[in-house]
């Protein structure tokens, strides 16, 4: 449920920064969503309704990493050679089913269950053999390729976290355990709809002074990116009647509804005002660029989250806030910041440094193996071609009044922002 509290951020004039609108999302945000229980391969992209505990030790016994031969190491000579007898085989998955005798080898395939009494493998590799003798050279280590019970999984551990999206590797070690389904929450119903008199379907001959609608596709992307149901609700007019059925509507049958354009402050911008009227925004008004208007709220019990129409700020503001909210009502939890990583910058800019701000940039290598930042050529906040040509965004905090060719710099790659 989205609560968020009235404060003076919606009332006065100031410039949200994106930490206090961050914090703001986090504090007031939970999931929204209901449990419900799914086999494994449902569960990918889903986040966990409960911790997981392991009830079974993985490795179930001690077994082999190599094929080889199982030894006692307190067998072996530790300056010369030994030779001991071959008294056993035993391949995966067909135990011994008896201790092993003292001053006996027995050859030993990958994942062959160790028998109690040996401690210690030779890698094939290493021995000679002759005959039912084996020729084991000096100086293993005790204990050497054996791998112990429970040392992947330990009986009775929490393995996996309530609010982690599962990924395969989580739900090959819920499988390590013998699970065949997992508690995970539902995915969260997003409804979304552009704005404007002048937005057109692609679908559609394009009329004078119209521009074909592409936010709705990148918001509808990026929201299937992070494991939500989408209702396509199309493009609504500027009309407040029209916005107002639509957000009502979709309010009653969606978690959170997302909508692009119309939230800045035009004299055509309604979907702010209208939102005010059927439920709150909480803040819209960010230093952030591109992007300054990002309207988040509530319609009714429903989360709202008002794009920019611009398509890079509609982008760039949605990875960079709205996901947050996004992750959080779908039952993420923990740290879902992106990770920042410092690249090179190979060129030189000079920020107002009043706001955070973002730029697209594609990284290369250059011939000293200094991975290096280059801007894209075209900066406007409607530029969608720099999307596409950029791996990612550069982060510039507040304050910073000049960038120069050589300076290290923040780089956050749209990969990070996909989940
Ligand atoms: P607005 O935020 O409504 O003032 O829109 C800002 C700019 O973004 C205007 O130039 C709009 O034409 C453009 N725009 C708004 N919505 C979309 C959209 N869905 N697809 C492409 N451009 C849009
Ligand atoms: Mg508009």
């Amino acid at each position: 449920m989205v609560n968020f509290k009235n404060d003076c951020f919606s009332l006065n004039k100031n410039l949200l920064s994106l930490e206090s609108a961050l914090e703001k999302i986090e504090k007031f945000s939970e999931p929204v969503v209901s449990i419900e229980k799914v086999g494994l391969s449902e569960a990918l992209s889903r986040f966990l309704a409960e911790d997981i505990v392991a009830t079974c030790d993985v490795p179930p016994h001690d077994n082999s990493a190599v094929d080889g031969y199982a030894v006692c190491h307190s067998d072996l000579s530790a300056n010369r050679e030994t030779l001991l007898p071959l008294a056993g085989r035993i391949a995966a998955g067909h135990p011994l089913r008896q201790i092993a005798k003292k001053g006996n080898a027995y050859r030993i395939f990958t994942g062959g269950v160790m028998p109690d009494g040996t401690d210690t493998v030779f890698m094939q590799e290493d021995v000679r053999t002759q005959g039912d003798n084996v020729f084991l050279p000096a100086g293993i280590q005790l204990g050497a390729n054996r791998r112990f019970r429970g040392e992947d999984v330990c009986y009775g551990s929490i393995i996996l976290n309530r609010g982690k999206r599962v990924r395969p590797q989580e739900i090959g070690l819920a499988a390590s355990i013998g699970l065949i389904e997992l508690p995970v929450y539902k995915p969260l119903c997003v409804a979304v709809f552009s704005t404007g008199d002048e937005i057109c379907d692609p679908s559609l001959n394009l009329k004078e002074g119209c521009i074909y609608d592409s936010n709705r596709f990148t918001i509808i992307g990026l929201l299937r990116e992070l494991g939500c149901h989408v209702t396509d609700l199309g493009i609504i007019n500027d009309d407040q009647r029209m916005i107002s059925d639509a957000l009502v509507s979709a309010a009653s049958t969606h978690d959170l509804i997302i909508t692009s354009g119309g939230v800045s402050v035009g004299g055509e911008d309604r979907v702010r005002q209208v939102v005010e009227t059927l439920g709150e925004i909480e803040f819209w008004r960010l230093a952030i660029k591109p992007g300054r208007p990002i309207a988040i709220g509530n319609v009714a019990s429903t989360a709202f989250v008002g794009l920019p129409g611009n398509p890079v700020a509609a982008m760039v503001t949605f990875m960079r806030i709205a996901r947050i909210l996004v992750l959080r009502l779908s039952g993420a939890i923990g740290n879902l910041n992106p990770t920042l990583y410092r690249v090179t910058a190979a060129f030189s800019f000079k920020p107002r440094g009043e706001r955070r701000e973002w730029l697209r940039a594609h990284l290369k290598v250059d011939g000293e193996g200094t991975l290096n930042a280059h801007l894209f050529p075209v900066k406007g906040s409607g530029v969608l071609t720099s999307m596409v040509g950029s791996h990612g965004l550069i982060e510039i905090n507040e304050g910073v009044k000049k960038i120069e060719c050589g300076d290290l710099i923040d780089f956050l790659p749209f990969n990070e922002l996909y989940s």
